[in-house]
């Protein structure tokens, strides 16, 4: 509260010339942060906002994974369950699993590298 109280007095909002505006206290306040690349991807008009949340949360690399519950002390196995063979983080859910990339695989309509439906 300190630190607000010397930009209220510092950055003359107590003079009639210019007003305090909430909007230019919280900009003060908060860091500017770069803006990110993918930002238009996650926020623009045609994207259905519950898909644009999961995404900026995708993005942010805070899904609930079975990872990330494991080290939080939540659950005790985090292996994948549709593959079982690694640890079940963002990478693994959506580059390394077997089962993504033949899903990916026939999405663009190629071959496979190695059939994991029909095990
Ligand atoms: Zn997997």
């Amino acid at each position: 509260m300190q630190k607000f109280k010397q930009a209220y007095t510092n950055n003359n909002w107590l003079n009639a010339s210019s007003d305090y505006r909430v909007k230019a206290g919280y900009c003060w306040l908060c860091d500017s942060k770069p803006k990110v690349s993918w930002r238009f991807l996650c926020w623009n008009t045609l994207n259905i906002p519950k898909n644009s949340f999961i995404f900026w949360v995708i993005m942010h690399q805070r899904l609930l994974t079975k990872g990330r519950l494991v080290r939080m002390g939540i659950i005790v196995d985090g292996s994948c369950d549709i593959c079982t063979a690694a640890l079940e983080d963002h990478e693994h859910l959506f580059s390394d699993c077997q089962y993504v990339r033949q899903c990916c695989a026939l999405f663009q309509g190629r071959e496979a590298e190695t059939p994991f439906f029909y095990e």
